[in-house]
């Protein structure tokens, strides 16, 4: 059986029963046990969690920024206690037109206990990260968890792209310098392909 459905539904259509689905109160509404569109999209069933919504085009292609959205970005500077990083994919969409400023506090970086920031992240590097907080146009992210981290580094001494040689640990295959990072487990393969 399918994870996972997606088909376009109609104000009003029927979607399903509540025996079968919990709805969502945004997207459906609910008479005589039967669940309906309340508005136009693309309906998305997850079997599994048993939970069914409508999702318009607007949604999946908002640029505004909200709690929990997964974030892709660079890291522009390092402080003390904090990086700064410009990002331009939310949810795995990319921004050409619009990008958004983002800081990470070294007491949400890891779950584990960052001495140093350079111990995370250096300039340059390649992020996913999790928003956390909105702060006058700035976003407090985080990347504690296995999935959020660096996905691409380049050496800080040649340039040249770093390879993953342990837990949280990176070599440069051409000058052998060592460097250490916060990673994310798919460092370097990143499996999905930016939508533009
Ligand atoms: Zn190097």
């Amino acid at each position: 059986m399918k994870d996972r459905e997606k088909d376009i539904i109609l104000t009003g259509e029927y979607v399903g029963v509540v025996e079968e689905f919990l709805p969502d109160k945004e997207s459906t509404y609910i008479k005589d046990g039967k669940i309906f569109a309340s508005k136009s999209g693309i309906i998305s069933k997850d079997l599994e969690k048993r939970k069914i919504e409508i999702k318009t085009h607007q949604e999946s292609d908002r640029k505004t920024v909200k709690i929990n959205d997964i974030v892709i970005g660079t890291i522009l500077f390092l402080r003390k206690y904090s990086v700064g990083l410009n990002f331009y994919t939310l949810n795995r969409k990319l921004h050409f037109n619009s990008f958004y400023f983002g800081n990470i506090h070294v007491s949400q970086i890891s779950n584990k206990y960052i001495e140093k920031i350079t111990d995370a992240f250096q300039k340059t590097d390649i992020i996913r990260a999790k928003v956390i907080k909105e702060q006058s146009n700035e976003y407090d992210l985080s990347t504690i968890g296995k999935d959020l981290g660096v996905i691409h580094s380049d050496c800080s001494i040649c340039g040249t792209e770093l390879d993953k040689i342990g837990y949280n640990k990176l070599r440069c295959p051409m000058c052998g310098n060592i460097e250490n990072r916060k990673l994310a487990n798919d460092y370097r393969q990143v499996s999905y392909t930016l939508r533009y």
